[in-house]
């Protein structure tokens, strides 16, 4: 800006100079001079259309009083910056804090800590649908997660973690905030880590279908609710008397059974399928996500049926894995790289930065993905995942429970819909809230009904 404010003093009245110190002065948000600059310009050049492009976006900004600076898919603005008090105006809701997060000495979280530079001067657009977010922002009433997920493309359409924080409050609240028990600034959508339970049966069964392992060879499976192995009693969650088919073990999602799959199929088939669906592999993100964590070694029967169930410590799953395992049956077996921010323009409304759809692992074959998508429809229709089900709409679904923290269990359910041309994949967590086929899978069908509903 110092090179065009020379540069007009020593050509005063110079059209390209004007509007290039115009721009300037606009993209450091002082607004009115802008605005001044781009009016002197104008005299100048009068009907120039650079001039008066700009000097209209800078009269709106200043009539409303607000900065675009982050924007939905939708062209939606999210996060604003007020001109008159330079102060961030967030989304009327609190729904995506984690997301924008915030940057003070006292927090730095989200895109406002990992991209904070960006602005003032350019824009992001993020994947994140805002109507989809706010859908399932007040579905999940727990503590826990939600990631929704474009099967086709691993854009992330929505992602939310409860508990919230109001970003306006956080200074003055900040002591409170830190006292609450569940803590609030976890983004538990990216950077929970939870043990995924049933969930993973989707992982055993793909490695039994794709090792060619026939239902023969495993079934019928007894299930007296129990079991020992090494002298260790191994549960079921309830009792299944006789298991008959791979669709009934997962339908009623018979721990025994899938023990039974695991000791035929080996422990190194488990870990390599694991690691296919996303398993022990970093994500590289514009936010922080975790890595979700299957160990290398298996020490004993026990832990082999553990595994093979998705129990046991050392196995800990974010809710964007378990989405992007729902993502991957729902896009024929390859998982795409989950992504949050599309672009980034500058104030020429130039791409500075842009993010495509990229195939992130080829996990299963077509043929398989399409097999487990009937059980999944089957598990919703007939088996655990009822309270998922929804009028009009085939949905393929995993329910799972689990024990993260010993406080209670973590409920989950990870789906897709509509099954035959999936519009979203998604993953639930309840934290701490009860078992899946309770609490997160009617969230999935509140979310799918008013999603994708007529
Ligand atoms: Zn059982």
């Amino acid at each position: 800006m110092i090179e065009f404010e020379h540069h007009n003093k020593l050509v005063p009245g110079d059209r390209k100079g004007l509007l290039g110190q115009g721009i300037s002065l606009h993209a450091l948000e002082r607004i009115q001079d802008a605005i001044d600059t781009y009016k002197k310009g104008l005299a100048v050049a009068p009907g120039n259309s650079e001039l008066t492009k700009y000097l209209e976006l800078a009269q709106k900004q200043k009539d409303k009083d607000a900065i675009d600076y982050i924007y939905d898919r939708n062209g939606v603005p999210v996060l604003r910056r007020s001109v008159a008090k330079g102060k961030l105006i967030f989304s009327a809701e609190s729904n995506m804090d984690k997301i924008i997060g915030y940057s003070s000495d006292k927090l730095k979280l989200g895109l406002l800590d990992k991209m904070g530079k960006t602005f003032p001067g350019n824009t992001i657009t993020l994947c994140i649908d805002s109507r989809l977010q706010r859908i399932a922002s007040s579905a999940l009433s727990t503590p826990g997660a939600v990631v929704i997920l474009d099967p086709k493309t691993g854009a992330i359409l929505a992602a939310v973690s409860n508990p919230k924080f109001n970003p306006d409050k956080v200074e003055k609240e900040f002591s409170r905030y830190k006292s609450m028990k569940n803590n609030v600034f976890l983004n538990r959508a990216f950077e929970g880590l939870y043990e995924p339970g049933s969930i993973c049966k989707i992982i055993t069964t793909s490695a039994m279908i794709e090792c060619g392992l026939s239902e023969k060879e495993i079934f019928p499976v007894k299930c007296n609710g129990s079991m020992v192995i090494e002298g260790k009693v191994f549960f079921c969650w309830e009792k299944h008397g006789n298991v008959k088919s791979v669709e009934e073990a997962i339908d009623q999602s018979c721990n025994i059974a899938f023990q039974k799959i695991g000791s035929v199929l080996g422990y190194d088939k488990i870990y390599e399928y694991a690691n296919k669906y996303g398993f022990n592999t970093p994500i590289d993100m514009q936010l922080p996500v975790a890595t979700s964590s299957v160990p290398l070694e298996c020490e004993s029967k026990y832990e082999l049926a553990d595994r093979s169930t998705g129990l046991g410590k050392d196995f800990r799953i974010t809710p964007l894995i378990a989405a992007c395992m729902a993502s991957t049956v729902a896009n024929g077996g390859m998982l795409m790289k989950p992504y949050i921010v599309k672009e980034v323009k500058n104030i020429l409304g130039d791409v500075v930065y842009k993010e495509e759809p990229a195939v992130m692992k080829n996990v299963i074959k077509k043929e398989t993905a399409a097999q487990l998508t009937l059980y999944m429809v089957d598990a919703v229709e007939r088996g655990l995942g009822q309270k998922a089900r929804v009028q009009g709409m085939k949905v393929a679904g995993k329910t799972g429970t689990a024990r993260t923290s010993g406080k209670g269990l973590d409920g989950w359910f990870v789906c897709f819909a509509p099954a035959d041309n999936p519009k979203i994949a998604m993953a639930i967590l309840c934290d701490a809230s009860g078992k899946g086929m309770e609490v997160a899978a009617p969230v999935a069908k509140r979310i799918i009904s008013e999603a994708l509903g007529q």
